[in-house]
């Protein structure tokens, strides 16, 4: 991309958190493996870009994994900070993964997210293994309405429902006027140089065009 133009009109941050083993990294990979930049060794996290059009707006989508860190629970503030959309993700052939998000991940979610209209999106991965499902669906879609948060299916393996987990999530976060205004400005800061616009950006929608 030409440094002249802006090469998005958002920038968002988004996260995958969830017990080590449910398959974040392997999601991040399938959802990016065509075109991304590891920008990983200068924040010390894993983070992949992807650019993607939705709703007729440019984004470029920046993914942090959690690089094993989550295993000691040692995510912080900083993971947190500024994110739009965080992905909570569970392997239904593992209840603990399952019942972890709500005694652990939730809770550390509401302690440090920044943003409070942040949109949550619950997976759960690994429904190729069907024979192995511990976790139903319907406990899914419970946990979801409880929560508040988006919910899918999916496999990471399979591919099956992957796109889709994305999808849903930012044309939620589109859709959602606080994120726009403040979000995108305040990871700009940190990370990148490119300035996204600031204003004139509340309504966008439709389908997505990848
Ligand atoms: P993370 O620790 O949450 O990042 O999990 P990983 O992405 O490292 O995945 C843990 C293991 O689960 C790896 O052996 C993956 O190949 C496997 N895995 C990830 N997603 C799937 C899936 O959808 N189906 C199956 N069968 N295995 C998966």
């Amino acid at each position: 991309p030409s440094s002249s133009q802006p090469e998005f009109d958002y920038l968002f941050k988004l996260l995958l958190i969830g017990d080590s083993g449910v398959g974040k990294s392997t999601l991040l990979l399938r959802f990016t493996s065509d075109s991304f930049e590891d920008l990983s060794p200068t924040i010390g996290v894993d983070f992949k870009i992807r650019h993607v059009t939705v709703g007729g707006k440019k984004l470029k989508l920046a993914i942090w994994d959690t690089a094993g860190q989550e295993r000691f629970r040692t995510l912080t503030g900083s993971y947190y900070r500024g994110a739009q959309g965080i992905i909570m993700v569970y392997d239904v052939t593992r209840r603990e993964t399952f019942t972890n998000l709500s005694d652990i991940w939730a809770k550390e979610i509401d302690l440090y997210s920044t943003n409070q209209d942040c949109i949550k999106m619950l997976v759960g991965n690994k429904v190729d293994k069907e024979s192995e499902r511990v976790v139903s669906k319907k406990e899914g879609i419970d946990f979801a309405r409880e929560y508040g948060c988006l919910f899918l299916e999916c496999s990471a393996k399979t591919r099956v429902n992957v796109e889709q987990c994305f999808d849903e999530l930012v044309l939620k976060i589109l859709d959602t006027p606080s994120l726009l205004a403040d979000g995108s400005t305040g990871l700009k800061k940190n990370i990148f140089k490119e300035k996204p616009p600031e204003t004139n950006s509340s309504s966008a929608g439709g389908c997505c065009s990848y």
